[in-house]
């Protein structure tokens, strides 16, 4: 039966990064016979500019009965003026993310041996990092209510926010958390402030409750602000990390950069089904858009986490980190990677040395 992939080049290099992502994901489909149907439509900057609305109707109503969503990137200096529930992110991305469910997000810290160089860290820290953290998304403080600013009787205005999460919501992150562990090196760490914050002196306790249907997943519990200085210290400790929305913000964005560009970094959010958007972690880009310049690796990585988290197709996936990892050795770079040796090509030039190395 055939698959159904809903593409969303978005806006800015998420044009320009999706169309060798996309050239890469139908040579795969031809390669490896995968019945995938590709359909693409508008999300953000670029469907307010054509119909008014960042999540015009018709692209909601694909994204829903579509098995995967491939994401470039929205937003820019353009639609910044607007409300902000009206923008590309708030009224387009988020409004998605969050009509789908798609609760639990997958950020993969991949130090490649070929790009030691490029974090910041010294290589003997970070090289051969391998992390998965995995975020939730749906709930916690960014969603919590009662939220907003208000003025006290002595004039001054006060704002506030509520950190909630309900038993279930920590329950299926955690489960995705250790079925995600199982898969790897078996090491769950999860991510709190439980000597502070009731809210995560619950979750503690319920993923706690959950080691003993994982007797084979070693877990730890671990408090944020510790798990942030352990990240720069010694990351390597990690395999999978779980934490809640803002702790997991923050700490994904501090593991990206031991990478080295967060050009190389893709991305899954999944629902409960294993249905999932999948997208690099970077943003539009606008500093660089329509210059051929846009590392196109990190969203190319995310079709492979789509094949494999969605769809289960495990050998095109593992072709193209392999593919990757060969285009890295040949020395081929973006600017955003590139060192003295190596060869500087734009963003079809990689996307185009991807394919090569897939049809080898
Ligand atoms: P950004 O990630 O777009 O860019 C940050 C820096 O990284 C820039 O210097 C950019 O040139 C560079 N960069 C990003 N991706 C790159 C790539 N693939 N190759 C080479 N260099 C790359 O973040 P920003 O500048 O804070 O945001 C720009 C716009 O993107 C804003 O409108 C923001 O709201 C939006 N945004 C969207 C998403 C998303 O769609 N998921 C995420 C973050 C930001």
């Amino acid at each position: 039966m055939s698959k159904k992939i809903l593409v969303l080049p978005g806006d800015g290099i998420g044009t320009e990064i999706m169309a060798e992502a996309s050239k890469v994901l139908r040579f795969l489909n031809n390669k490896f016979s995968l019945g995938l149907e590709l359909e693409e439509a508008l999300l953000g900057g670029a469907a307010i500019d054509a119909v008014g609305n960042a999540l015009p109707d018709n692209t909601f109503a694909l994204a829903k009965e579509a098995d995967a969503i491939l994401l470039g990137a929205v937003g820019g200096p353009k639609w910044d003026k607007l409300p902000p529930a009206d923008r590309p992110e708030k009224g387009g991305l988020l409004r998605l993310r969050s009509e789908l469910q798609l609760f639990g997000n997958l950020r993969p810290a991949i130090l490649y041996p070929q790009l030691a160089g490029a974090s910041s860290l010294k290589p003997e820290v970070v090289s051969g990092l391998d992390i998965l953290i995995v975020r939730e998304l749906t709930g916690g403080i960014y969603f919590g209510e009662p939220r907003g600013i208000r003025e006290l009787d002595n004039g001054e205005r006060q704002g506030f926010n509520t950190y909630v999460y309900s038993e279930s919501e920590i329950r299926r992150i955690a489960r995705l958390a250790f079925e995600l562990a199982m898969k790897r090196d078996r090491r769950l760490c999860s991510v709190d402030k439980a000597n502070v914050l009731e809210v995560t002196m619950l979750w503690r306790e319920v993923v706690q409750d959950m080691a003993s249907d994982y007797p084979d997943v070693e877990l730890s519990h671990m408090y944020v602000d510790n798990a942030a200085m352990q990240l720069v210290r010694a990351p390597k400790q990690f395999d999978v990390m779980v934490t809640g929305n803002m702790f997991g913000d923050i700490l994904s964005d501090a593991a990206a950069m031991l990478t080295g560009s967060i050009g190389m970094l893709p991305s899954a959010s999944l629902d409960a089904n294993n249905r999932g958007m999948y997208e690099p972690c970077h943003g539009s880009a606008p500093d660089i858009a329509g210059q051929n310049k846009a590392n196109p690796l990190a969203t190319i990585m995310s079709v492979a986490m789509m094949l494999r988290y969605s769809l289960g197709l495990e050998e095109p996936a593992a072709a193209i980190d392999r593919a990757v990892s060969s285009v890295l050795d040949q020395g081929i770079r973006t600017g955003d990677i590139f060192s003295d040796g190596c060869t500087l090509v734009g963003t079809d030039g990689m996307g185009d040395a991807v394919v090569a190395a897939l049809a080898e």
